[in-house]
């Protein structure tokens, strides 16, 4: 997947002009799509395409329906230029987020507009993959019909916590859902009868992906993700592509051995990085058990000034700047992301964490700045969603009137304008 909007593609062969043609309309939507509205004289500068080739671009995606376009403000010398817009009920991607405790769930629109949000707790035990699968088929179906008539479907993309194959979207392993060789997106194909392309991925490398596009590494191009959780994931940009490795599953940085012969972790090995940083661990070094509380009662005993609470975490802060140095070592990151608990809780667990971090090697710590993630726990989400854009950004005309195809089978929707409500502007 390419990432970003990143500079418009060139080729050399002149008698290949549908590529050509498919690569100038991809440079201008990824512009739309991650940047927001852009006059067509910004156009033209971003792009380096002249004025008529950005007219005649812009008139092709209207007609797709993917952007609009409305006259420019009047002001300073000649006529203004036109604006043109992603339109956010013009395309959309279900995305869902599959932790132990829930099914999140978005209708995410292009530019990246939340359209539609919803959050569904397990009634059974996550181990139970069939309840999953109904949930977030059940969710999937409720916020379908709810999108705007003719909006282009692009598809169901999941978040799991787990190591995820790729491109086929079978869960190998997920320690904290309790899952075992879970042919996730064959499933969700079969329940949705194969109406909708299906994406899964890794919390990490979404969460990795989303705060690179949209989120605390804007801008950035060598990033490190880390997301605290009941397990603790992680993803890796490495100049402006995430890390996948050689099955897909790099950058579990959980399950780095911090503390050989330590406390037992869910995959089944000791001392690893999220049996000392994880949620349960948390919870345990503020003297509460973990069967009884929850992180949400650490991070509301820390917020009311709880002396041993905040004592625990900052327990708990060594060890998360102990890992950190070791990974910053490693990638060289300009920017290091902190999401979920870690995020929650950084700017209590600081002074120790600085202090551990402090064991990476100097030019590297003076290149990383640590950060708490802007996007929180809507990272997973937008990064799914990421994945299902992805398609549409590389072949728009193409991906619209495949989809179109595909969805005239599908049952009639009514019309209905977007949960404005629900609809939140995506961060840049
Ligand atoms: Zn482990």
């Amino acid at each position: 997947m390419r990432l970003g909007a990143g500079p418009p593609v060139r080729r050399a062969d002149a008698s290949a002009q549908d590529d050509v043609r498919r690569a100038n309309l991809s440079a201008v939507l990824r512009l739309l799509h991650f940047h927001g509205a852009a006059t067509r004289s910004e156009l033209v500068v971003s792009t380096g395409f002249n004025r008529s080739t950005v007219g005649s671009l812009t008139s092709e995606l209207v007609k797709l329906g993917l952007v609009r376009e409305r006259p420019g403000v009047v002001g300073g010398k000649g006529r203004p230029s036109n604006v043109v817009e992603p339109v956010s009920t013009g395309a959309h991607v279900l995305a869902f987020d599959v932790t132990p405790s829930s099914v999140g769930a978005a209708r995410v629109g292009l530019g990246g507009y939340m359209l539609q949000m919803r959050r569904r707790l397990h009634t059974t035990h996550p181990h139970d993959v069939a309840d999953v699968v109904d949930t977030i088929v059940t969710l999937a179906t409720e916020m379908q019909a709810r999108a705007a008539a003719g909006s282009v479907c692009l598809g169901i993309a999941v978040s799991v916590m787990g190591s995820v194959r790729q491109p086929d979207g079978l869960v190998r392993r997920s320690p904290p859902l309790g899952w075992h060789e879970v042919p996730l997106a064959d499933l969700l194909r079969e329940a949705t009868q194969h109406r909708f392309p299906v994406a899964v991925g890794n919390d990490g490398d979404l969460g990795a992906v989303a705060e690179y596009l949209r989120g605390s590494a804007r801008g950035v191009q060598d990033v490190l993700y880390v997301r605290g959780e009941v397990g603790v994931g992680g993803g890796v940009v490495v100049d402006g592509e995430l890390l996948k490795g050689a099955g897909g599953y790099a950058g579990e940085v959980g399950h780095i051995v911090v503390k050989p012969g330590g406390r037992a972790c869910s995959c089944g090995a000791k001392g690893c990085w999220e049996a000392e940083i994880g949620d349960n661990a948390i919870v345990r070094a503020v003297g509460r058990d973990p069967r009884e509380s929850d992180i949400d009662d650490v991070v509301s005993d820390v917020a009311i000034g709880n002396r041993r609470s905040i004592a625990g975490v900052r327990k708990v802060g060594d060890w998360v700047g102990l890992g950190l140095a070791s990974l910053v070592n490693l990638f060289n990151p300009n920017i290091v992301v902190l999401g979920g608990s870690l995020g929650a809780l950084y700017p209590t667990m600081e002074p120790t964490l600085a202090a551990s971090y402090a064991r990476a090697l100097g030019p590297m710590r003076e290149q990383a700045r640590l950060v708490r993630s802007e996007l929180g726990s809507d990272a997973q989400l937008v990064g799914a969603a990421e994945v299902g854009f992805a398609d549409v950004l590389e072949d728009p005309a193409g991906t619209v009137a495949a989809r179109r195809r595909e969805m005239r089978d599908m049952p009639t929707q009514r019309d209905a304008e977007p949960d404005i409500d629900d609809v939140r502007t995506p961060s840049r």
